[in-house]
């Protein structure tokens, strides 16, 4: 299990959660080549440690569990694990 960035973050790409993950799996960075090209932030669903730090700075509320991720998002899970090519 990992968690899932959603659809809160287009458009929003506040990076709060970058700077709180322990494991540095939340891409694109504001100074990676992507982050201008890409709508929302990814979280990678291999190197996650489903340590929750990222959810609770998140403005808009767009992080979640796996399990917890509305059905209306569910894409999303794919969505964060095709941008790290998983
Ligand atoms: Fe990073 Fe923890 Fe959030 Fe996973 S749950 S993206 S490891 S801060």
């Amino acid at each position: 299990m990992a968690y899932v960035i959603a659809e809160p973050c287009i458009g929003t790409k506040d990076t709060a959660c970058v700077d709180a993950c322990p494991v540095d799996c939340i891409h694109p960075k504001k100074d990676e080549e992507k982050f201008g090209s890409e709508e929302m932030l990814f979280i990678d669903p291999v190197e996650c440690i489903d340590c929750g730090a990222c959810v609770p700075v998140c403005p808009v509320s767009a992080i979640f569990a796996a399990d917890d991720l509305p059905d209306k998002w569910a894409d999303f899970t794919q969505k964060n694990a095709v941008f790290f090519g998983r």
